[in-house]
């Protein structure tokens, strides 16, 4: 059998994609204008499908804060934060967002993906129980195989399930590490958190909430749905990712004063070069925005309530609450894909997400506005929404 053989399904999948008109998942953004538009071939469209949730791509300080950096500090670190890759403005940043958690320590990432690596792989190792909602993020799963940790799936969202295993664990629940994650960013529902924090008094182990989703978006000055539920006592570490609110690229996780020891642990963290000085530097001038600027997420909760109305009169269904992630579902794949290159035909751009992505086997179209989005962007996309429907 040859390398690439068992992947000869996927591949002719692919190809049907490619052959039958705009493929869903080779898209080429061909030009960005802002955080809101774009074009893709000869269509300008508005961008609905991103996880810029504060539409802080463009800002412009952040913009000359990571020009500034680059021609100071040129285009790479080209080393590993263990060793050359841990420039001042990384370690500043760090004490930025530890500041901006009220917690002893932050430690900055090369991506959200190996924030959760690094963190989960390095707590959680055989021997460890990890409890993870079943539709947490692939960086979840793929943080709990690298640890090899015993894995406990509980049904998402869904506290009793997870009491039940908590309970079945015995004394083990003491230790196992309880893993969830602010806003999903699939079906833009979140965690029962109070529940789950109240579970943690009751019955021990240590809680990990991944608010990537979340950060800047929910809590009153933007910490996540810890800071919203008001339970961010309860949650031993936060770990979030520059590349949504934050508008650049990068991760963090932040907690008490023992976690320090991952930068001498955790491979994710020491086997990786470090962010850039630009995205750095634009990261902090957007926490900056995010702390003085409360205003932008009120804008962000405008625009999901506008979006999310509009098109729950039209009558698609919709997810469970509102939020800026707006999924629309859809019966079947075929009506997935063409429904979304009629959008795109209709200006808009959104993601569309078929099974496995999609939780419980649905196909969804992933809409999500951001705080940059004006009044006429939003009713655009409903009007597009309109247009499919006749
Ligand atoms: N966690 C969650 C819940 C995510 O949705 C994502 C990205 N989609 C990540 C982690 C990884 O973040 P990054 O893109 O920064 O690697």
């Amino acid at each position: 059998m040859g390398l690439y053989d068992k992947f000869a399904r996927l591949a002719n999948d692919r190809e049907q994609f490619q052959t039958s008109g705009l493929n869903p998942f080779g898209t080429c953004i061909d030009e960005v204008y802002s955080a809101t538009q774009g074009r893709i071939g000869n269509q300008k469209i508005v961008l609905a499908g991103t996880n810029n949730y504060l539409g802080l791509t463009f800002d412009q300080q952040a913009i000359a804060e990571g020009q500034a950096a680059l021609a100071a500090l040129g285009t790479g670190t080209t080393g590993s934060r263990m060793a050359n890759g841990s420039y001042g403005s990384h370690l500043t940043l760090e004490h930025e967002l530890a500041e901006f958690f009220d917690r002893p320590t932050a430690i900055v990432f090369s991506t959200g993906y190996t924030a959760n690596l690094g963190v989960i792989s390095t707590l959680a190792g055989p021997g460890s129980v990890v409890l993870i909602d079943a539709d947490s993020h692939a960086s979840i799963y793929d943080a709990c195989a690298l640890g090899g940790a015993e894995i406990i799936r509980f049904r998402h969202n869904d506290a009793k399930d997870l009491e039940r295993r908590m309970v079945r664990l015995g004394d083990r629940a003491k230790e196992a590490l309880i893993i969830v994650e602010g806003i999903y960013s699939m079906l833009g529902d979140v965690a029962p958190l109070a529940e789950i924090a109240e579970l943690k008094r009751r019955y021990g182990g240590y809680l990990l909430v991944d608010e990537a989703h979340s950060f800047g978006v929910m809590g009153p000055t933007g910490r996540g749905l810890a800071e919203d539920l008001g339970v961010e006592k309860d949650v031993d570490i936060i770990m979030g990712t520059f590349s949504k609110s934050l508008a650049s690229i990068g991760g963090f996780a932040v907690g008490n004063k023992e976690m320090d020891v991952l930068r001498y642990s955790s491979r994710p963290y020491i086997f990786t070069a470090s962010p850039s000085p630009s995205s750095i530097a634009s990261v902090r001038a957007s926490l900056k925005r995010i702390a003085q600027h409360p205003e932008l997420r009120e804008k962000l909760w405008r625009n999901a309530h506008r979006l999310y109305h509009g098109l729950a009169k039209l009558g698609y269904e919709l997810g469970p609450r509102i939020s800026p992630v707006v999924p629309i579902i859809i019966g079947s794949k075929e009506t997935g894909l063409q429904l979304w290159r009629d959008l795109i035909a209709h200006g808009v751009y959104v993601n569309l997400v078929l099974p496995p992505a999609a939780p419980a086997g649905i196909t969804l179209l992933r809409c999500s506005v951001n705080a940059a989005h004006s009044d006429d962007e939003i009713d655009m996309i409903i009007q597009a929404f309109a247009e499919l429907k006749k």
